[in-house]
């Protein structure tokens, strides 16, 4: 409700999931809710083309959280969503991947929910598959591995913030993806390896997924952070770590 307690004038917040990149990874949910609204809060790693879907007239604002460059604290977001929408707006909250996959959609969703605002999301294809699956690697594969998972690499493993078992992954034999880990790659390889990993296990990185400029580099677990220094990659970028990096399944590769 708004400050009237007007039910009726109330608007919505919707997340969506703009997948990484390319448009055409866009759903055709997240489509109809972008060039319905009447607000868009969006951040650099939404597929930016997709802004020109949105109705002429509409708010483009942007609210980027650059890794070290400039950023939009969390709450400015959330309470950006909650006074466009307190007005009646139709706001989209249009991000790269999926909105419930690492970022902080979650938290603008209890946000909405806690202010009395009405949300709802629209998943996206996470940059988690969509990235690995781009660059060749598929993250199960039978006879090599039967799980994936998902990791944050904000915090490397050996920083008391960390609460990933990482003992437990360097033992797994599942398929690792590690999202914002390119500052402690060094770290997180290494970890692995001290942690019981196999110093020749495959390891990929794989940098602007989906975009034009999209890099690849292939290694092993013990070789990819130097690599990956001397390709001075920077984010966005994920890593990808198990036997499934050793196949390539890029369709224009060369025999
Ligand atoms: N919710 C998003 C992830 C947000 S965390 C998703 O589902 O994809 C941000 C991290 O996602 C980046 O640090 C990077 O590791 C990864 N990422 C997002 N877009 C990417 C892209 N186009 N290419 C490679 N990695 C990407």
């Amino acid at each position: 409700m708004n400050a009237e307690g007007d039910v009726a004038a109330m608007g919505e917040v919707v997340l969506v999931g703009g997948g990484p990149g390319d448009p055409d990874l866009l759903t055709i949910g997240g489509l109809k809710a972008l060039r319905s609204a009447d607000v868009v809060l969006y951040d650099h790693l939404a597929p930016l083309a997709c802004l020109d879907e949105a109705k002429p007239g509409a708010s483009l604002i942007d609210v980027g959280k650059i890794p070290r460059g400039r950023q939009t604290a969390q709450a400015v977001i959330n309470d950006l969503l909650i006074a466009h929408a307190t007005r009646g707006a139709r706001v989209v909250r249009f991000k790269g991947g999926d909105s419930f996959v690492l970022g902080r959609g979650s938290e603008e969703w209890q946000a909405c929910a806690e202010a009395g605002v009405r949300v709802r999301v629209i998943p996206g294809v996470s940059s988690a598959i969509a990235g690995p699956e781009l660059a060749g690697i598929p993250l199960t594969h039978r006879g090599l591995s039967q799980s994936f998972t998902v990791v944050s690499g904000h915090v490397g493993p050996d920083h008391p913030a960390c609460t990933t078992n990482w003992d437990a992954l360097a033992r797994g034999s599942g398929t690792i993806v590690i999202l914002m880990g390119v500052a402690h790659l060094g770290e997180i390889c290494a970890g692995l390896i001290r942690r019981g990993l196999a110093a020749d296990t495959p390891a990929a990185i794989v940098a602007k997924a989906a975009m034009p400029d999209q890099r690849v580099i292939r290694a092993t677990v013990t070789s990819l952070p130097v690599l990956a220094e001397q390709a001075h990659v920077e984010p966005p970028a994920l890593t990808v770590v198990g036997a499934v990096v050793g196949l390539d399944l890029r369709p224009n590769r060369e025999h």
